[in-house]
């Protein structure tokens, strides 16, 4: 199968009779289809690509629990949130969110190649509304005025959805504005259509280095041989790749899978950066791994893989105050003039506080 990503992405499914001309349903994933299309929230897409990963014969394939909506995506937790991150708060113009002084986050499209059903931004991704240009306008106009801000994160939605043309003329724009710095683009398409990177679009992003790579890959399955090319391309053409991971029960949460993936990623030269706790977005429980459980695995890795391997595992904190970086903590004692670290294999020993 060597479909361009464009014909991925018109190929992939969008309804259950066309789902089911790639996968056999069970009735219950039957019933939350239905559901989800009298319901319109985030939609269903997923692409062939993706679709080629998925072992047909278990029900719990971690690829297929991770696009394939489920009953439990119709039963909201009362601790969940339509906005997780209270971006909206922090929306300076249309789709511009800046939270932290130095960097701002530009929601550029709300479609993305096949979607998450744990999306953190499922109120908005995949329905709309689209952003249109004067919001473009006006964002690069706030960023124009803050030159405080040095770096902006293109994301969505998936930032490599765009046509090649209207990504460059974003870049064009953004560099245009002296104070930039870094350019990051957020993307999943290295997982979902990793044909997108083509010699063209390597060849337009070229002009407006630095340019750093936010990848979203969750699972070793995922890292096909067309994502594996797609990833060298990358670091052989001088762009940094960063991985982000979303930790999902009964998909990642466990210490081989999560060593796995990032010695994988780590040999392909995308460095693992964020290991996320998964958000508090409505209809997600059935993914969110307990937090003394995740920080045990979190612990597991500590010591276990190379320094090159290990993300941060980060909380971002309903209400939009950030990304909280969560250690299990190695002080076991403090006393006036000395605090006992514990090491590796539990072993102690005292640095002194003066
Ligand atoms: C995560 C995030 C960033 C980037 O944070 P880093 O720690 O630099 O990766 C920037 N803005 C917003 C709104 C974010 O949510
Ligand atoms: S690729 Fe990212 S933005 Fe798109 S549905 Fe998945 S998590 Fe959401």
């Amino acid at each position: 199968m060597s479909l361009s990503w464009q014909e991925q992405l018109r190929q992939s499914p969008k309804s259950i009779p066309e789902l089911e001309r790639f996968l056999t349903l069970s009735p219950v994933e039957k019933v939350a289809l239905q559901k989800l299309d009298q319901s319109g929230g985030l939609p269903l897409q997923v692409t062939p690509h993706y679709l080629s990963l998925i072992d047909q014969n278990n029900p719990l394939d971690p690829l297929r629990l991770q696009v394939i909506p489920t009953q439990s995506e119709f039963q909201p937790d009362p601790l969940e949130r339509r906005d997780p991150l209270g971006e909206e708060d922090h929306e300076v113009v249309p789709h511009l969110v800046h939270r932290y002084p130095d960097r701002v986050l530009l929601l550029i499209t709300d479609r993305c190649a096949s979607y998450c059903r744990f999306c953190t931004r499922k109120r908005w991704v995949g329905q709309g509304p689209t952003p249109k240009p004067e919001h473009f306008k006006q964002a690069l106009d706030y960023i124009a005025a803050h030159p405080e801000i040095k770096e902006v994160i293109l994301s969505g939605g998936d930032s490599l959805i765009l046509t090649d043309k209207r990504l460059e003329a974003i870049l064009e724009k953004i560099r245009a504005i002296k104070s930039i710095e870094i350019i990051r683009l957020a993307t999943r398409m290295l997982t979902f259509a990793p044909m997108r990177i083509t010699e063209n679009l390597l060849a337009i992003l070229k002009r407006f280095q630095p340019i750093y790579f936010l990848n979203h890959t969750n699972h070793p399955n995922e890292i096909s041989k067309p994502t594996e090319e797609a990833l060298l391309r990358l670091a052989d053409n001088g762009f940094p790749v960063l991985n982000q991971t979303v930790l999902l029960k009964g998909i990642n949460d466990q210490t081989e899978i999560l060593i796995k993936l990032f010695r994988r990623l780590t040999y392909l030269r995308a460095r693992p950066y964020y290991l996320h706790q998964c958000d508090v977005a409505p209809g997600t429980a059935q993914y969110r791994v307990p937090l003394e459980q995740a920080m045990k695995l979190v612990e597991s890795l500590r010591g276990h893989i190379s320094g090159l391997c290990q993300p941060t595992f980060v909380i971002d904190i309903p209400g939009g105050h950030g990304k909280v970086p969560m250690y299990p903590s190695p002080i076991i004692n403090r006393s006036e003039t000395t605090i006992t670290l514990k090491g590796l294999k539990g072993k102690q020993a005292d640095y002194p506080l003066v």
